[in-house]
């Protein structure tokens, strides 16, 4: 085996141990090939030294997902947060220690939602270098859809000196285009693609409007758009395989009978921990 191949093995084992669900590894060429980022966001213009990005998942379960607004999902989108970085940060100590000079970008990197509604950009996109990294295709949701876990995932890169080999790209489009995620946005800030094909027309602004709502009553993220999403091998696993119907009818079924059976369970969480607001009445 080739040395830089030996290294990428050690990586993979080293960040399993720690932690990590996915592991990618995209040549920072991979940005000037595609020209789909601006070029002040490439890795290379970030810091010229970078040869390769590691891009790193952590999974999002299911069933707390879906309980979104919730301050038990607040909890678990900090936690997953905390962890990536926390991973992302040894990885990079270690690759140091190697002589592999390495930094990493955290998993967000905004000082608040209100900085968001001004310039909702980070200085560093994840789900392009997940992509380039052959984690996942993009939905129509924007979001990176993967095998195990459909958009129920967060990212982390490492920008490193050493020259890895790029992983395969995925091999089909995971998106199958049933527009769930445009359907359950809550404040509409999907629609549906132009004429000719594409991802969701995206209002960045109304996305982090509502993310700024919900910091407010202390349970953000939104992440309806990852909840709805039936891509996903976590669903056989969490057996929600046929769920659709049950979130496309959530908002009516829920203005009728807000006790639904059905629903209490989410209700629940919703309403204790956080300032509970019925998200039927506000949609
Ligand atoms: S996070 Fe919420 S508001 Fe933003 S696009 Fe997804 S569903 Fe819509
Ligand atoms: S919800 Fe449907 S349309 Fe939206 S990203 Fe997932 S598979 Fe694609």
């Amino acid at each position: 085996m080739s040395q830089p191949e030996v290294l990428r093995q050690e990586i993979i084992s080293f960040v399993r141990e720690q932690g990590a669900d996915l592991t990618g590894f995209a040549r920072v060429e991979k940005w000037a090939e595609t020209a789909e980022v601006p070029q002040e966001f490439w890795p290379q213009e970030l810091w010229p030294l970078a040869q390769t990005v590691i891009v790193l998942g952590m999974a999002m379960p299911l069933p707390i997902v879906e309980t979104t607004p919730s301050a038990i999902h607040m909890e678990l989108y900090n936690t997953c947060n905390r962890e990536l970085d926390s991973l992302a940060y040894r990885l990079t100590l270690w690759l140091n220690r190697q002589g592999q000079a390495s930094i990493f970008f955290p998993r967000d990197c905004y000082g608040s939602i209100k900085i968001l509604l001004e310039k909702p950009f980070a200085a560093f996109g994840h789900v392009p270098a997940a992509k380039y990294a052959g984690l996942g295709t993009l939905g129509l949701s924007h979001l990176l859809l993967t095998p195990a876990f459909g958009p129920r995932v967060r990212f982390v890169s490492v920008f490193t000196t050493a020259v890895l080999e790029n992983s395969p790209p995925q091999a089909k489009e995971l998106c199958i285009k049933c527009q769930a995620c445009i359907k359950c946005c809550p404040p509409s800030a999907l629609k549906a693609p132009p004429p000719g094909g594409g991802l969701a027309v995206y209002d960045k602004i109304a996305c982090a409007q509502r993310a700024y709502e919900l910091t407010r009553r202390r349970c953000y993220p939104c992440g309806v758009c990852s909840k709805v999403c039936p891509i996903g091998d976590d669903r056989k696993l969490f057996q929600a395989t046929k769920n659709t119907k049950k979130y496309l009818q959530e908002k009516e079924i829920l203005t009728k009978e807000s006790d639904h059976p059905d629903y209490r369970s989410w209700e629940h969480f919703r309403r204790y921990g956080s300032w509970y607001e019925k998200e039927v009445g506000k949609r």
